[in-house]
């Protein structure tokens, strides 16, 4: 049966085009699929911790089987380099499998809470349970670990999950069914492949939970779906991530991090630094130091290069050419259509009303705005706020301080760029336009689990006053309530 509903799904996929008279049977196929995942759910809700804690441990297995078809698939889609799917995607997953195996059990006992005076006696508990069936929606970028992390929640907190992954890295996308059909029944995981036509056939159905990462512009559309239903949602969305630099950190250190978390998957990165803020009197020389950088890990050419990615497909290409026309290229601007090259890519101080600026930049392109006052600055974060990311390099506390505490932002590091992202005991998401909600170890969890908070009540003590008829003064009442 397993194979033959992924075969289904498969050719559901596959025959899923802008073609009216396929609508309806694929629309049903949705419908079918969905309440495969609903009948599993009711059958399992009570599935032990042991089995999701199982199949956790099989998946891990399967995930060192399929490492070299997951690199393959990376380089075929992005010209990933294998150290960085390793680090900055199988890796990543294989530490939220490793944190949901060992602190499963804990994470999902229920917990105890003291009592209200008020319900005196009483026992109160939470209990985590999960939603039921979590559509998850997945964006290119990073194909397998913004995929696989979050399912790993999901899975870990007992939901089902149907998952999309973006149509623009196929070749992982067969490497994810491969795996997922090979550790977990189709009704506990399934893959729907397609493009935003499917996705929005997906969002047509009642989900428990909706789990989406991609744009922000898409993530207005999905959560608009989600309220038709009131469905439960987090959007993981796109990041326009400053990273303002004072002068007063080693300025040569700055930018060899500021030019690794920039260039790494070739700028498509969703918390890479969109932009950097100089104080600018340092401004010359953090130029020079990054154009060093850059040459010491990529060489005077990057098309050269084994360590440097390419963009994904050209329509983004083009967008990222549009965003360079016009403005003044300190360094780089060398592109390659036929091989999605991009080279890394400075900027000198766009217009505040240019794309460079208003929109997410996504690629390996680097505006260079500078300050002199903390006027200067907010001026800017004002205009570009709700960052997914917020970096700042500075040896200086107070301006440190203001920074992060007068900002809001999805989550910061102070003198280094993404490293948030790889603690599992930090939660990671965004706000306002960045998104909303946040995951990762147990706050993915916590996440994609209701918390139904239980009072259990005993018999023996029941004050007759709460009960009509009513005192006929409250004032013993107002007293007592004031002291407990
Ligand atoms: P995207 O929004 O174009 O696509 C993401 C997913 O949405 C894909 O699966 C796609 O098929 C689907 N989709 C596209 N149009 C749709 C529509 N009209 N209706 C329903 N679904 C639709 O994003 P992308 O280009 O894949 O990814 C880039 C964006 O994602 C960037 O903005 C980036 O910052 C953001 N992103 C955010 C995070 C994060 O964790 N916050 C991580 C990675 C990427």
């Amino acid at each position: 049966i397993h194979s033959n509903l992924i075969k289904r799904v498969q050719f559901f996929s596959s025959i899923f085009k802008p073609k009216k008279e396929n609508k309806a049977m694929n629309s049903s196929m949705i419908t079918d699929l969905k309440e495969a995942h609903y009948q599993f759910f009711k059958a399992h809700k009570k599935q032990s911790l042991k089995v999701r804690i199982d199949h956790l441990k099989k998946l891990k297995k399967v995930l060192n089987e399929k490492e070299q078809d997951i690199f393959n698939a990376l380089d075929r889609d992005l010209k990933k380099p294998v150290f960085e799917s390793f680090t900055s995607e199988l890796l990543m997953v294989q530490k939220e499998i490793d944190a949901f195996i060992k602190n499963l059990k804990e994470w999902a006992a229920p917990k105890r809470v003291s009592g209200s005076l008020l319900n005196f006696p009483s026992q109160d508990f939470l209990l985590s349970e999960p939603y039921g069936t979590v559509l998850m929606i997945s964006p290119w970028n990073y194909p397998f670990q913004l995929v696989m992390v979050p399912l790993v929640g999901a899975v870990g907190a007992g939901n089902t999950v149907v998952l999309k992954p973006s149509e623009s890295a196929p070749h992982t996308s067969k490497v994810l069914i491969d795996i997922l059909s090979a550790v977990f029944p189709y009704d506990w995981v399934s893959v729907v492949e397609g493009d935003a036509q499917v996705a929005q056939a997906l969002l047509k159905e009642r989900w428990d939970y909706i789990f989406y990462t991609g744009s922000t512009q898409v993530g207005k559309i999905v959560a608009k779906a989600a309220a038709e239903h009131l469905t439960p949602v987090t959007l993981e969305l796109g990041g326009k991530s400053p990273c303002v630099v004072d002068g007063t950190a080693p300025l040569q250190k700055t930018a060899r991090r500021i030019v690794w978390g920039k260039f790494l998957n070739c700028g498509q990165t969703c918390i890479a630094p969109d932009y950097v803020l100089i104080k600018s009197e340092h401004k010359d020389a953090l130029i020079q130091a990054l154009i060093e950088e850059i040459e010491k890990a990529f060489g005077d050419d990057a098309q050269n290069s084994k360590d440097y990615g390419r963009i994904i497909h050209e329509k983004h290409f083009k967008k990222l050419e549009a965003d360079l026309k016009n403005q003044k290229t300190i360094y780089g601007g060398k592109t390659v259509a036929k091989e999605l090259f991009f080279g890394p890519t400075l900027v000198d101080q766009p217009a505040m009303d240019s794309s460079l600026i208003q929109d997410e930049i996504f690629g390996p392109i680097l505006p260079i705005l500078s300050y002199d006052t903390l006027e200067d600055i907010d001026e800017v974060l004002t205009e570009l706020k709700n960052p997914l990311a917020f970096y700042v390099f500075s040896q200086n506390k107070k301006f440190i301080n203001t920074l992060i505490q007068n900002y809001p932002f999805g989550g910061s590091v102070v003198n280094d760029v993404l490293v948030h992202f790889t603690n599992p005991k930090l939660p990671f998401g965004g706000i306002g336009n960045s998104g909303v909600g946040a995951y990762h170890g147990k706050y993915s969890f916590d996440l994609m689990s209701h918390t139904k908070p239980i009072v259990k009540r005993s018999f023996w003590l029941d004050l007759p006053q709460r009960y009509a008829p009513y005192p006929k003064s409250i004032s013993l009442l107002q007293n007592i309530l004031k002291h407990i």
